[in-house]
């Protein structure tokens, strides 16, 4: 897939009017309420190219050629970081908790066996049928995931809750992009982030401190800080911490 850089690029075009091929690399089109050409690459590794109404396709056509070279980098980026994303594999290892736990993977011969995970002896099992691609190991892992979080949640919502006396809103677990959880204050529901389960549990203190924190103060404020540490002395260090090691699986 990936193209040589500097190489020559000829161009043609499909029927499909969407599509405009630069070599061997489609580029999706569409007109767009944008003031200027721009060039993206999605998280698939597409590239889209949004035109604005007033440029003519020839002006598309040839900004496309002009990115050439940054087009070949971001196929190349894109690649390397795929290769360096986990597969679920068996003897991978997998962040469990804090630990880096041996990933065991038990195929089942039939294409339409049901796909399990558990916490083994020593190691996450997967269960998996023969061939499972990438997205069904994720599943089954993220719900033993789940479960796991809402076990390990549990109690540690009941001791926050006592010692902020407070009543906790609805929750809910998820995956989340770029935070370890969220309080609604107005309507008090709070979401926690899957990926806690591959860190020390500590964190949980922390994270569910600092969301019923949120009840208090909907901000970040000298406030809010006042208060979480008052109750949570750590919290700074612990925040720290855990940002530091936010590279998960
Ligand atoms: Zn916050």
């Amino acid at each position: 897939m990936s193209v040589m850089a500097g190489s020559n690029k000829k161009a043609r075009r499909t029927r499909d009017e969407g599509v405009y091929w630069l070599d061997d690399t489609p580029v999706y089109l569409t007109r767009k309420n944008v003031r200027n050409l721009r060039l993206r690459i999605n998280e698939r590794g597409e590239f889209h190219l949004s035109i604005p109404w007033r440029a003519s396709m020839s002006m598309a056509r040839d900004f496309l050629h002009e990115q050439a070279a940054w087009i070949s980098r971001q196929q190349e980026r894109f690649a390397r970081r795929q290769a360096a994303q986990p597969r679920l594999v068996d003897g991978e290892t997998v962040a469990w908790w804090g630990q880096d736990v041996p990933l065991k993977v038990v195929e089942d011969p039939h294409p339409r066996a049901r796909a399990t995970a558990e916490v083994g002896a020593g190691a996450i099992v997967l269960h998996l049928p023969v061939g499972a691609p990438l997205e069904k190991r994720q599943r089954a892992l993220n719900k033993l995931r789940k479960t796991s979080l809402e076990i390990r949640l549990a109690p540690v919502l009941a001791k926050w809750a006592a010692a902020f006396e407070i009543e906790p809103g609805p929750v809910r677990i998820r995956r989340m992009k770029s935070r370890w959880g969220s309080c609604n204050p107005r309507t008090r529901a709070l979401t926690f982030n899957l990926e806690l389960s591959a860190k020390d549990p500590k964190y949980l203190d922390y994270v569910v401190a600092h969301e019923f924190t949120h009840y208090f103060h909907p901000n970040h404020g000298p406030e809010f800080h006042a208060l979480l540490s008052a109750k949570l002395p750590q919290e700074r260090q612990l925040h720290r911490a855990l940002n530091r090691r936010r590279n998960t699986t």
